[in-house]
């Protein structure tokens, strides 16, 4: 992998540790890949466990006051983040653009929706009660501790923001680690964050691979909760090697998420809707749509209608606004992608679009083809695992039971959505779905609403007040 002739490559040597920008311990380099081209536009300086502790140790000694700070004090704060960030929204969109691939149609507001994130927190905030009172006895709200926040490449600076304003309404100190797949996007959004003045050592971010300063987050004793987002495998390690210090996890994991096509549903609204779900973030989101749970007497229009809509779905350069998929975010990703289409075909699945390999005239980054496979069984590999690409599952129902039964029988439940012209059936359809979040007829969001998984797609809840709570204890306080 060599440089484009022309460009300059970012470089970054420094971690961000007690409100300054400070070198690495840690030596080993890292190059940050185009995943349009397959160019190097970055070497990032990983972090190690000494870096990791300093942060930590920056991150307590900043405790003992922020730990005691007011909701005014916090909200303040909070007021200040959302400047700061908003103030660099173009930039923060081009390196999402750039670093992940990430396509600017999607980029842009998931950007927005992180900085509003900050807002978001301070509302819950100022709605939450932090004490409450009966007769001799109080009981509050109490942040816990120092927290560390680890999170995934496939949205770097929603994670980033959200994690850290219910962390700030909460009252707790943090020490971030990235994806360190997201280096340059992330130095953007401390380098803005910076800017708000905050308390030293509220905030530390060390860059670096997660089985070093992961694991020492995890196993260390001053960490007293870990928010993470990213793969249920990495989930699991956390959980149990977290239990050794008695960590608080919040885990954001994976998801294949259903999205049930009443009998009564406007193919030419409905159809559309579906396919925005499964290729969100060109399929690389935990809440995607990938397995759409269709009426087998409506199959044939069905296969129509996803023809007729593909057109919407471009393939191309992810600075181009006409663009809806863009690449994955490695090599890596596009071989895991790759080989699920194979195991599609393998067990039985018909390609109704795209397939395998690179699209036409994309061959030097790292695209797929948009897929869509008709003729799947909930049972087959590729309707049952994560594939966090761009691949859809058509799978036919008989019944309404038939549907749900569909949608549930799967290990995860992030997400779910149902598409029908009867809203009173459709909410009863929902009702039914094991999933932390289910939306009717369109991808809408709510900040105020909790996100997070059922069985295998994580535990606890961000979000609003459900996110402040994930930071907090509870002490009660009783008078004789
Ligand atoms: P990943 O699990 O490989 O990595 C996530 C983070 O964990 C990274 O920062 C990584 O460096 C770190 N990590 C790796 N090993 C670790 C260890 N031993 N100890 C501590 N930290 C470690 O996930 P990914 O590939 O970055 O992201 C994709 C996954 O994230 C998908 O499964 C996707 O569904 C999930 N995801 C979930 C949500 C959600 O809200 N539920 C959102 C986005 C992505």
């Amino acid at each position: 992998m060599k440089p484009t002739k022309g460009d300059t490559i970012k470089t970054i040597t420094t971690h961000y540790i007690d409100g300054s920008f400070v070198e690495s311990h840690g030596r080993e380099v890292m190059d940050i890949i185009k995943p349009a081209n397959g160019q190097v536009i970055g070497r990032v300086t990983l972090a190690d466990e000494e870096d990791t502790r300093h942060a930590i140790a920056a991150a307590k000694s900043a405790f003992a006051s922020f730990g005691r700070s007011t909701k005014e004090e916090r909200a303040k704060i909070l007021r200040r983040l959302h400047e700061a960030a908003s103030a660099r929204i173009d930039d923060l969109t081009s390196a999402m653009v750039e670093e992940y691939g990430g396509v600017v149609q999607f980029a842009r507001p998931i950007v927005e929706s992180g900085i509003n994130a900050f807002l978001a927190s301070e509302k819950a905030l100022q709605e939450l009660p932090l004490t409450r009172s009966w007769g001799k006895t109080t009981v509050t709200l109490e942040p816990v501790g120092v927290a560390a926040l680890i999170t995934a490449w496939n949205a770097n600076a929603l994670f980033i923001c959200l994690k850290l304003a219910s962390a700030v309404a909460a009252g707790c100190t943090v020490v971030l680690k990235p994806s360190e797949m997201s280096s340059l996007q992330t130095r953007v959004m401390i380098e803005a964050l910076h800017e708000a003045g905050l308390p030293k050592g509220l905030l530390n971010v060390v860059t670096g691979l997660g089985n070093v300063v992961g694991a020492e987050l995890t196993r260390n004793p001053d960490v007293a909760k870990i928010s993470f987002t990213g793969s249920v495998a990495v989930g699991q390690k956390i959980m149990s090697d977290g239990a050794a210090t008695l960590k608080r996890v919040t885990l954001e994991l994976g998801g294949k998420s259903p999205t049930i096509l009443l009998d009564d549903a406007d193919l030419g609204k409905a159809i559309p809707s579906a396919l925005i779900m499964a290729f969100l973030n060109s399929g690389q989101a935990c809440a995607a749509g990938t397995r759409l749970i269709v009426p087998k007497k409506r199959l044939d229009a069905v296969k129509r209608a996803i023809l007729d809509a593909m057109s919407a779905f471009t393939v191309g350069d992810p600075a181009d606004p006409k663009t809806a998929i863009g690449p994955m975010v490695s090599q890596k990703q596009y071989e895991r992608i790759e080989s699920y289409i194979r195991k599609g075909i393998e067990e039985g699945a018909e390609v109704l679009v795209g397939g395998e390999g690179h699209p036409e005239g994309f061959e030097a980054g790292y695209y797929v083809k948009p897929t869509v496979f008709v003729n799947v069984k909930n049972n087959m590999t590729i309707a049952q695992e994560e594939i966090f690409g761009p691949v859809l599952c058509v799978i036919a129902y008989d019944s309404e039971e038939e549907a749900i039964q569909i949608a549930n029988d799967s290990k995860y439940g992030l997400h779910g959505a149902v598409l029908g012209t009867d809203l009173a059936r459709a909410r009863r359809v929902a009702s039914q779905i094991r999933s932390g979040r289910v939306v009717i007829n369109n991808m809408i969001d709510d900040p105020q609403a909790p996100w997070g998984g059922f069985k295998y797609s994580g535990v606890g809840r961000e979000y609003g007040r459900y996110g402040i709570q994930a930071f907090v204890e509870t002490r009660a306080i009783l008078e004789s």
